[in-house]
């Protein structure tokens, strides 16, 4: 990545010069705040750090923090968006920077496991992810029925006529990505703050600061609020009804003593009947295998709501369990967790400058596909900011929709 000096950032970065808040930090202001350290915050403070910009990054309970959408063991990157591109293309290159970063910090955070999406029959859905994938040229296989049940017998394959096979999928460490991606940064001179921030002073259309909850504020010549599903709590004129933060409960089931024919990497990740139905991982690092159900509406509030999975869930879990791994059936739950989506109302991302205000942007709207994005939304978020990435395409799509939930 190109660095730019400090001098040209800020001529870039075009700011006049901030006013001095009544109870600043002793800190001297960075060029750059960022607020939050989950995915979408933290690769772009590095990048920003890497370009040159110095940055500050807060976060109120630290880099994949439980509570946080980036928290918790694992997530998918597959490379499969039905007629979605654009996300396939991010796919390949966040695909080449974990690597690389995987390589650079001399940590392992990317497994390739595989994925299979499993359907009763053939539909115009697997057909258009899979033309979606030979056009860029990511491996694929279609499967039958009698291949997979000859394949996978750890699987009932029953009521499963057909299964695309993306054997470059894998699995991420989510937490523990964070929790690198910060380490990096602060490596390369950024600086981390345990600190909740709020929109603080404003000066016609700039922000001057943030607020800090230790009672002190810290100015910057631009803001990133990358705050996930706590956006519409800091902008809830903006945000209110533009994103939708539904709970879910999460299972890793113990695999039966001896057997690793669910761990990694003897089994892919998996998944059948995208908005009601169940995806999962192999065990990894001996964790237990996953199994999400998805489909649940109940809003769920970051900060306040327990981490408690419902019986509700147990039982379906249990249930598709029986069904399509009976080994697993009596297997206990090893570990469980309960997170919150922060779903746009198209599910693209959002990225874009505050309306009212030319120095602060809002980065956010994940909508449950954005972790495996994280490297490539820093690097687009990070040349966005420094005024660098002129594609209006892209900013449309990123843009915040009318639409509301
Ligand atoms: C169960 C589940 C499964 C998922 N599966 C996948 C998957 O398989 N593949 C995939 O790619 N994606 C997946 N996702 C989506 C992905 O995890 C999210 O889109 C992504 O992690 C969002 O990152 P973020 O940085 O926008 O938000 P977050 O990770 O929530 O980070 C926001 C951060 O901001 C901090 N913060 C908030 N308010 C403030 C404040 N006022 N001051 C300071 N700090 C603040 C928070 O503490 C938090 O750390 C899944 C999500 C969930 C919940």
């Amino acid at each position: 990545m190109p660095r730019v000096g400090r001098r040209s950032f800020l001529k870039i970065a075009g700011a006049s010069a901030v006013a001095a808040s009544s109870r600043v930090s002793a800190q001297a202001s960075p060029d750059v705040v960022v607020i939050g350290a989950g995915a979408f915050g933290g690769w772009t403070a590095l990048c920003l750090r890497e370009l040159g910009a110095s940055v500050t990054l807060l976060d109120a309970y630290g880099p994949g923090n439980s509570r946080a959408s980036s928290g918790g063991e694992t997530r998918q990157i597959r490379a499969g968006y039905e007629d979605r591109e654009l996300y396939t293309r991010w796919v390949l290159t966040a695909f080449e920077r974990w690597k690389a970063r995987e390589q650079e910090w001399g940590r392992r955070l990317l497994y390739e496991t595989g994925r299979l999406l499993l359907a009763p029959e053939w539909t115009e859905s697997l057909k258009v992810t899979k033309a979606v994938l030979d056009r860029n040229r990511v491996p694929n296989e279609v499967l039958s029925h009698d291949e997979l049940a000859r394949r996978y017998p750890q699987m009932n394959a029953e009521g499963i006529g057909v299964a695309l096979f993306e054997p470059t999928t894998g699995v991420l460490k989510a937490r523990e990505g964070c929790l690198a991606v910060a380490e990096a940064f602060q490596k390369k001179g950024g600086r981390f703050r345990i600190a909740q921030a709020r929109p603080g002073t404003r000066a016609g259309s700039r922000l001057v600061d943030v607020a800090l909850s230790d009672g002190t504020s810290l100015t910057a010549r631009t803001f990133v609020f990358a705050c996930g599903p706590w956006l519409p709590k800091l902008f809830p004129d903006l945000m209110s009804r533009k994103l939708f933060t539904p709970r879910r409960d999460v299972f890793f089931f113990g695999t039966p003593a001896g057997d690793d024919g669910f761990s990694y990497p003897n089994f892919p990740n998996y998944a059948e009947d995208d908005t009601q139905g169940y995806y999962g991982f192999p065990s990894i690092d001996g964790r237990g295998f996953k199994v999400c159900p998805v489909g649940e509406r109940t809003p769920f509030d970051p900060d306040t709501d327990e981490r408690v999975v419902s019986a509700y869930q147990v039982k379906r879990a249990r249930d598709y369990l029986a069904l399509r791994f009976p080994a697993l059936k009596d297997q206990p739950i090893v570990e469980s967790r309960v997170c919150q989506l922060e779903m746009s109302v198209d599910e693209h991302f959002i990225i874009q400058k505050h309306p009212e205000l030319d120095n602060a942007w809002i980065v956010g709207g994940g909508s449950g596909h954005g972790y495996k994005h994280g490297p490539v939304v820093g690097e687009y978020v990070a040349a966005r900011v420094l005024g660098k990435d002129r594609q209006p395409e892209l900013e449309d799509t990123f843009k915040l929709k009318t639409r509301t939930f």
